[in-house]
């Protein structure tokens, strides 16, 4: 089996990816396959290459090893891009210019009509961005009875893939041309992924994700979703907040074995 520890660089890595790293090396440690690691950094404009270095170096101080070479998602931005024509040649996903204060709360369905080619190419040359959504109902369409029975296996339940609560989401990105759901679905189909091994926080996005993999053909691997660590408040660790995060505590002179200890 093959799983992978996918962080994103947009800080330095905190005691949560710590602990979310041990489950993914562990997991596959335990069933005589291998975790890689993959650097998730599409958001060009909050990832910055000096934490992706520091990930390397904190991962590999704590005692992780992966197989080289490490995929890093902004070497493959074209592929990401072929995934969307593919969606748009068969007429999945479409335009929208809304905005975020254009858009109701809750889950969004783009009109029966989207946006023309020839309004599309007027508003794009005056300057607008446009955003490619999945439209439900053309999936729906595209899979017929099968969209009702998707299902994939999370800690080795059998899952029904419920997509009642999912609106038209953003597959393409205005500002970046791609989305987390694309290229992590396309990375884990590409690398052969069997075991995805990751936090409960994306636990309600994996309907989304089975659902695109059976509209682009691509296999769906196990799911396993772990807990989080939590500050000793409830909330969620940040890698806004610097004092849990991996560098500072080693700098303060913890241990790695001390800091895996205590999570
Ligand atoms: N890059 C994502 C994150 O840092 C994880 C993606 C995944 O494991 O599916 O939250």
């Amino acid at each position: 089996m093959r799983t992978r520890f996918a962080p994103s660089p947009t800080g330095y890595l905190h005691l949560g990816h710590a602990a979310a790293a041990r489950e993914a090396f562990g997991y596959a440690a335990a069933r005589g396959g291998e975790c890689l690691l993959r650097v998730e950094d599409i958001d060009t404009v909050r990832c910055k290459p000096y934490f992706t270095q520091a990930l390397y170096e904190d991962l590999r101080w704590l005692g992780f090893d992966w197989p080289q070479p490490v995929r890093v998602q902004s070497a493959h931005m074209g592929e990401y891009r072929a995934a969307l024509e593919s969606l748009r040649g068969r007429g999945l996903v479409y335009r929208c210019f809304k905005t975020r204060k254009d858009l109701p709360s809750g889950i969004y369905r783009g009109p029966d009509q989207p946006v023309s080619e020839a309004e599309a190419a007027r508003r794009m040359a005056a300057g607008e961005h446009a955003a490619w959504r999945l439209s439900m109902a053309r999936a729906k369409d595209a899979l017929g009875a099968r969209f009702d029975d998707l299902s994939y296996t999370e800690a080795g339940q059998n899952s029904c893939a419920d997509l009642s609560g999912f609106g038209d989401e953003v597959l393409a990105r205005k500002d970046i041309g791609v989305s987390y759901h694309l290229a992590v679905t396309h990375d884990d189909a590409c690398q052969n992924i069997t075991h995805v091994v990751r936090g409960n926080d994306l636990r309600d996005m994996t309907p989304f994700h089975v659902l695109l993999q059976a509209l682009m053909g691509w296999p769906v691997p196990e799911y396993y979703h772990h807990d989080l660590v939590l500050r000793p408040d409830g909330a969620k660790l940040s890698k806004r907040t610097s004092d849990t995060a991996i560098r500072a505590l080693r700098e303060a002179g913890m241990s790695a074995q001390d800091m895996l200890a205590s999570i």
